[in-house]
């Protein structure tokens, strides 16, 4: 329970106590676990709905802390953003995952070539080297830009001015696609998809989560049918998170989504795991 006195250290909650403690103990490693070199990328395959080929993969980004073991992005990415160092932490997360999204390629003979989506932060998306920078990466590792999807979610463009889009127009035209990640989460304008420049939404997990039951809640299915059926008149893929059983991914396919993420297909792994996914689709 949060104290109402106005001593702001009692000792009253050790919980609390503990945890600011190790809030603080990241603030003051997190500066420097970059230069350490602490950061790793698991990746979890995006599969066709159709067919269940993989599609591509999210760059999910892990801190291997010294003390307290591996940490999942939501307990540092709000201080790397709070701290500025989500810039040169996000620049690092999008040179990594392109370098090996490049030797997927060169790895598999495939009609296509598996895609790489990498996550981007509001505050990198008001820096001023997201482009260049971005550019800069493809170039240097000799990927296609369209072989590059950058995640935003849909609360960072809530409102956006012409400000905010611009470097996100240019890397559209590119041919770097943009997804509206957490879709369905911030009551966004649906007529306002139109002036951004996106080409897939991802629904939230909230949506696959409500596909758990059988039958599903009718409401919900026509909530996202009717998200999908937009979508697709306007030109957008959907991609579905949070897929865990069987039961979900069918229900999803059946209402017309695209492409899929979840524990069903893959947990977040190391690349290699990916190579092998992506190795026994080629096989058969
Ligand atoms: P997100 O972009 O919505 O990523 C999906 C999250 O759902 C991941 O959590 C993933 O591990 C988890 N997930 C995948 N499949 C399932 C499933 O079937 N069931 C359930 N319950 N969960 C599933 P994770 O890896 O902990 O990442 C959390 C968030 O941290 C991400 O949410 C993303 O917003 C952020 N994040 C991760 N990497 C980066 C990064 O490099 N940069 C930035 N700015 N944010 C990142
Ligand atoms: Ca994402
Ligand atoms: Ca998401
Ligand atoms: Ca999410």
């Amino acid at each position: 329970a949060k104290s109402a006195g106005g001593n702001r250290f009692e000792l009253a909650d050790p919980e609390a106590d503990a945890r600011a403690i190790t809030r603080h103990g990241l603030t003051t490693a997190l500066p420097t676990a970059l230069d350490r070199g602490e950061f790793f990328i698991e990746y979890q395959p995006l599969v066709h709905l159709g067919d269940g080929t993989v599609h591509g993969a999210e760059a999910l980004v892990r801190w291997l802390h010294p003390q307290h073991g591996v940490l999942g992005p939501d307990r540092f990415i709000p201080l790397a953003e709070r701290t500025g160092l989500i810039v040169p932490l996000g620049r690092w997360v999008l040179e990594e995952a392109v370098r090996q999204a490049c030797s997927w390629q060169e790895r598999h003979d495939r009609t296509g070539p598996l895609r790489i989506n990498v996550n981007l932060s509001p505050c990198q998306l008001t820096h001023p080297g997201l482009v260049s920078d971005t550019v800069a990466i493809l170039e240097q590792a000799g990927l296609e830009p369209d072989a590059l999807c950058l995640e935003v979610t849909e609360s960072a463009l809530i409102g956006a001015d012409d400000g905010l889009l611009k470097p996100l127009r240019r890397l559209a035209e590119m041919g770097v696609d943009i997804a509206l990640d957490d879709f369905g989460t911030g009551y966004s304008n649906l007529a306002n998809l139109r002036r951004l420049p996106v080409r897939v939404l991802k629904l939230d997990r909230s949506f696959t989560q409500s596909m758990q039951q059988y039958p599903a809640d009718p409401v919900d299915l026509k909530i996202v049918e009717g998200i999908v059926s937009l979508a697709h008149s306007l030109d957008l893929a959907v991609t579905v998170e949070g897929v865990e059983t069987g039961a979900q991914a069918e229900q999803l396919r059946i209402l017309g989504c695209d492409t899929a993420q979840g524990w069903y297909y893959a947990r977040p792994g190391p690349p290699e795991r990916l190579h092998e996914l992506a190795l026994l689709d080629a096989t058969g």
